[in-house]
C-alpha cells in the first residue's frame, strides 16, 4: 500500500506545484493519475521512488516512510517505465531485461527463465527476440521490452509515466492490452500517469484527477463519469472524450484511398459503416483486414490514413 499524507512539493520556495495530497493506493490496484499538463502528475509519481524529494508531508510504502528505506532497495522494488523508451540501444533484449536482476545477483538459470517467461507473456517469441539488439526493434516492441523490464525483478509496485504516448495508435492499443493482461495475471500495484481520459478509463481501477497540484476527484471510472464532482471534472471529461470515434467510419478511410485490392484471400469481416476504432482494434492483432466491398486495409494503410487526418486517434 502507498499512502500520501499532506504531501506538498515546492521547486521554488513559496510556490507549491503539488500541495495537500492525501491518497491511498491499495495493493494490486491500477491507479491512474490524470490531469492537464503541468498539474503535478509526474512530480507526484516521482516522489514515490524518491526521484524527486518531497517538501512536506509523508509518503509511506507498506506502512514505512519512504525516507526510511535504503534508496537502492526502494528503487529496485519499484519498476519504472517512462514515455521515452529508456533502453540501452546497443545491448540485447535479454541484457536490457536483466539489468536489475543482474544487480541483485540472481543465479544465471533463474535469469534466463525469467526472460523466457516475460517475453512469452507479451507475445514475443523468446528464441527470436532474446539476443536481438534493441536498435533492431520497432518502437512498439521496444516499449514492450520497457514494460517487461520494469517487471523483471518482480517488484510489487510499478510506476509508469505516460508509457504509451510516443507510440503509434496500433502499438499503443496493443501495449494497453498487454498491460491490462499482465496486471490481471500478476496483481501488481501500478501507478500510471496519463493526460488521456480514454486511457485512464480503460486501464484504471481508480482515477485521480489533478489540477494545479491538487486533487479534484478520486474515484472509479464509473464514479467519475457518472458523478463528476465539479465543473473542472465535467469539462475535463468532455475534452478528454472526443466523440470522433463514433463519427469516423471505415467508409471515410476507403474514400480517401487508403484501402487496397484484396490479395490475402480472407473473407470480409467488417462493413464500411463500422468505425475506424474497430479497425484499429483488429489491426492490432493481424496485419490485414478485409472490408466488405472495399478490398482490404493493412496496418500501414491505416497508419497513413490516421496521420493524414491528423487523428490522435482511436486509442
Ligand atoms: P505534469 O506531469 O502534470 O505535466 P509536472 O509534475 O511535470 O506536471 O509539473 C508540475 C509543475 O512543476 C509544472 O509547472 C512544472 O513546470 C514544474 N516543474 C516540474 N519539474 C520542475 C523542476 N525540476 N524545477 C522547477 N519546476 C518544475
Amino acid at each position: 500500500m502507498i499512502q500520501f499524507t499532506d504531501v506538498s512539493k515546492e521547486y521554488t520556495p513559496g510556490q507549491p506545484v503539488v500541495s495537500g495530497i492525501n491518497l491511498q493506493i491499495n495493493d494490486g490496484e491500477f491507479f491512474v493519475l490524470i490531469g492537464p499538463s503541468g498539474s503535478g502528475k509526474t512530480t507526484t509519481l516521482k516522489m514515490i521512488n524518491r526521484l524527486i524529494p518531497l517538501t512536506s508531508g509523508w509518503i509511506e510504502v507498506n506502512g514505512k516512510p519512504i525516507s526510511d528505506f535504503n534508496l537502492q532497495e526502494l528503487r529496485w522494488n519499484m519498476g519504472y517505465v517512462l514515455q521515452q523508451i529508456a533502453l540501452f540501444p546497443n545491448m540485447t533484449v535479454e541484457e536490457n531485461i536483466l539489468v536489475v536482476p543482474e544487480m541483485k545477483k540472481w543465479p544465471k538459470e533463474k535469469m534466463r527463465e525469467r526472460v523466457t517467461e516475460l517475453l512469452t507473456t507479451v507475445g514475443l517469441d523468446p528464441e527470436q527476440y532474446r539476443n536481438r539488439e534493441i536498435s533492431a526493434l520497432s518502437g512498439g516492441e521496444q516499449q514492450r521490452i520497457g514494460v517487461i523490464r520494469a517487471l523483471a525483478a518482480d517488484p510489487d509496485i510499478i510506476l509508469m509515466d505516460e508509457p504509451f504516448s510516443a507510440l503509434d495508435p496500433i502499438s499503443r492499443h496493443q501495449l494497453r492490452k498487454d498491460v491490462t493482461e499482465l496486471q490481471r495475471k500478476l496483481q501488481k500495484t501500478i501507478v500510471f500517469v496519463t493526460h488521456d481520459m480514454q486511457e485512464a478509463i480503460q486501464l484504471g481501477d481508480r482515477i485521480c484527477l489533478m489540477n494545479h497540484g491538487k486533487i479534484e476527484q478520486i474515484g472509479t471510472p464509473q464514479e467519475i463519469l457518472e458523478q463528476p464532482k465539479n465543473d473542472f471534472v465535467r469539462e475535463f471529461l468532455q475534452t478528454g472524450l472526443p466523440n470522433y470515434k463514433e463519427a469516423v467510419k471505415i467508409r471515410h478511410l476507403v474514400e480517401a484511398g487508403f484501402s487496397q485490392e484484396a490479395t490475402s484471400g480472407s473473407s470480409p469481416i467488417l462493413s464500411m459503416e463500422e468505425s475506424v476504432e474497430t479497425l484499429v482494434q483488429l489491426l492490432s492483432q493481424r496485419p490485414i483486414v478485409s472490408i466488405q466491398g472495399a478490398g482490404e486495409v493493412t496496418q500501414q494503410g491505416l497508419l497513413a490514413y490516421l496521420a493524414q487526418e491528423g487523428l490522435e486517434v482511436a486509442q
